[in-house]
């Protein structure tokens, strides 16, 4: 139920939408693959999708409502958009925290056209008001909301255009039962291999014109944490290396030089990563350590430590969670220099 009055709104246009044009971004947009022949890696989803969208064109139907998850830059919106584009429906792009309030939501679904899709990133961090919205529109397509206020107020049901929600996030778990319940298909982005992530920065480098050397297309790809879009940025920072300090060929040197200027190590570790290692290991004698002690150790936030800089290092086996707290491991050490502690 939408406790406000929006439908007025709406009619006078004063509704100010959130949703996100997908201009927000033109170097991104410029590297989004506009089919699945381009879209490179991720086979099984892929493979699941096509069938999907197949099945949905024959029926003449909106396809399900589908759920992306994965890490961030992985190619959740690249892939809704190519399933917009295969089926020819408009996508409109919105996210969890920008929908503030019912009406917002309300307000984007009567807009919709029939078999649109709208694309809801950080799914997870919707409000509960507004998540629930989101239950009848997905089931009946229908919304109801509340008209005028006080002793006056009444109830209106909305009929909304048979439309697909795509929803992403990088949090499934953080993701409600009954919000979750309602897709009807639910796929999981993986990280991608190297050889994938070198195909990804030689496809980039294409488009953008850019000549890179087969070896240091490589390099970078060991160093881009798996992840398509942290490929793309450091493509982009070794062409400004490349062009104004070297002829602008982007070769195994420039890239060497240009990862060394941006303190990117050989596993793609980043000057925090690194940070944070040597604390753990040198101030607090390898741990273990509580979040709230890294984090002001580090003068960092504890969430931008617990999404931003712990995920990675879990995941390449340099950091362990432990319920007594953070411990780094003997990789971790060698990784960043620092003596095995237990070997002394
Ligand atoms: P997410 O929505 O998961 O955060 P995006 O879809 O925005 O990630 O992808 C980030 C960038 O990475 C896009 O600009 C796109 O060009 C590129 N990209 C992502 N996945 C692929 C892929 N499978 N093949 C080629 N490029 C990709």
């Amino acid at each position: 139920m939408i406790e406000e009055d929006f439908s007025s709104k709406r009619k006078q246009g004063t509704v100010t939408s959130p949703v996100i044009t997908d201009d927000t971004d033109a170097f991104e947009n410029t590297l989004r693959p506009q089919d699945f022949a381009n879209y490179i890696g991720q086979t099984e989803v892929k493979k699941n999708l096509k069938v999907f969208c197949q099945a949905a064109k024959k029926r003449g139907e909106p396809l399900d409502h589908t759920l992306f998850y994965g890490p961030p830059g992985i190619g959740k919106t690249t892939l809704s958009l190519i399933l917009s584009k295969e089926l020819g429906t408009n996508l409109r792009i919105t996210s969890g925290p920008a929908l503030e309030k019912p009406g917002d939501l309300a307000a984007i679904l009567t807009n919709l056209q029939e078999n649109d899709f709208l694309f809801i990133d950080e799914i997870h961090r919707l409000r509960s008001s507004v998540e629930e919205i989101l239950y009848s529109a997905m089931e009946d397509f229908v919304i109801d909301i509340v008209v005028g206020k006080g002793p006056s107020a009444r109830t209106m049901r909305l009929n909304v255009p048979r439309f697909t929600l795509v929803g992403a996030t990088t949090k499934a778990a953080m993701l409600g039962g009954p919000l979750k319940d309602r897709f009807g298909h639910v796929e999981r982005l993986r990280f991608y291999e190297s050889t994938e992530v070198q195909k990804i920065i030689e496809r980039s480098a294409g488009i953008l014109e850019i000549d890179i050397e087969k070896e240091a297309a490589e390099k970078l790809a060991h160093c881009s944490r798996f992840t398509p879009r942290i490929a793309n940025r450091l493509l982009r920072r070794m062409r400004d290396f490349a062009e104004v300090l070297h002829n602008g060929k982007i070769t195994l040197k420039v890239v060497e030089e240009g990862l060394d200027n941006l303190c990117i190590d050989n596993r793609g570790l980043d000057y925090a990563d690194q940070m944070y290692l040597k604390i753990l290991g040198e101030k607090f004698k390898g741990g273990p350590v509580g979040l709230s002690t890294m984090a002001a150790a580090m003068g960092e936030d504890e969430n931008t430590i617990e999404d931003m800089i712990e995920p990675f290092l879990i995941r390449e086996g340099f950091l362990q969670k432990t319920p007594r707290g953070r411990i780094v491991t003997e990789l971790g050490l060698s990784q960043v220099g620092v003596k095995n502690l237990l070997a002394v």
